[in-house]
């Protein structure tokens, strides 16, 4: 189709719709897709691009405008069940699900765990920034496994062995010390270990399959690539607080 016919096809399809009930409320519901709403999708701090070659264009902008803001439009559905939901950080929430009502706490784990592991990955990643531990980060890494390579190591397998969807993260634990966990589904490492993560990777197939198909492996090791230190410098100084 040229452009004209192009339009001529459009104006003719709306003209139906208006004219046919079922796709008239079809196109509403399309158009209700993204309510309004306390929730919104913060944006990256670069461009999709900016990752290339390290992660394709295409990869980010899906997972950042498709997969992060169904997070935020179910979140925004969530307020009418649960209006105290925006009141709290979502920090606050994914640490504490306790205090979540029961009727909503597996839809709130789910999508404040997705928007609360999103977000801290955006910031994570970043086409400048340090490009090695700094000083006090390679001190605490090397106090916990050895060395950088050996915490790569373990970090690694804690990402090819979550087994389906999910996260590997470099965190302190409970007991103060750096270790490496996984995560299933979009848990936080807050939520069951108590965890306070210094860095994490999204595993899901979504984040890698365009460019590596099903070798998570490579995906995870052309990641550390993107990785700024100096928002982990600052990620560990907020856990050791
Ligand atoms: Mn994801």
């Amino acid at each position: 189709m040229n452009r004209r016919q192009t339009l001529k096809f459009v104006a003719g399809a709306a003209a139906f719709a208006a004219t046919n009930p079922v796709l008239g409320q079809m196109a509403a519901q399309a158009q209700q897709k993204a309510p309004e709403g306390p929730f919104k999708l913060p944006p990256l701090g670069y461009g999709y691009e900016a990752l290339e070659p390290n992660i394709d264009t295409a990869t980010m902008g899906f997972h950042h405008k498709n997969h992060h803001m169904a997070f935020i439009t179910n979140l925004n559905g969530l307020v009418e069940k649960w209006p105290e939901l925006p009141s709290k950080s979502p920090e606050e929430i994914v640490a504490n699900l306790a205090a979540v009502p029961e009727a909503v706490r597996t839809p709130v784990r789910n999508n404040m765990g997705g928007h609360w592991n999103h977000s801290f990955f955006w910031e994570l990643m970043t086409p400048g920034g340090a490009k090695a531990p700094t000083a006090d980060v390679k001190s605490a890494i090397d106090g916990a496994f050895g060395d950088a390579d050996k915490m790569k190591a373990a970090f690694k397998q804690a990402a090819l062995t979550r087994f389906g969807s999910g996260w590997a993260w470099l965190a302190v634990g409970k007991d103060k010390k750096l270790t490496v966990l996984n995560t299933p589904y979009q848990d936080t490492p807050h939520m069951d270990s108590g965890a306070k993560p210094l860095l994490g990777i999204d595993v899901w197939e979504h984040a890698y399959y365009l460019k590596h198909q099903y070798r998570r492996g490579d995906y995870v090791d052309i990641w550390w690539n993107t990785v700024n230190w100096d928002k982990v410098a600052a990620n560990l100084k907020k856990a050791s607080a």
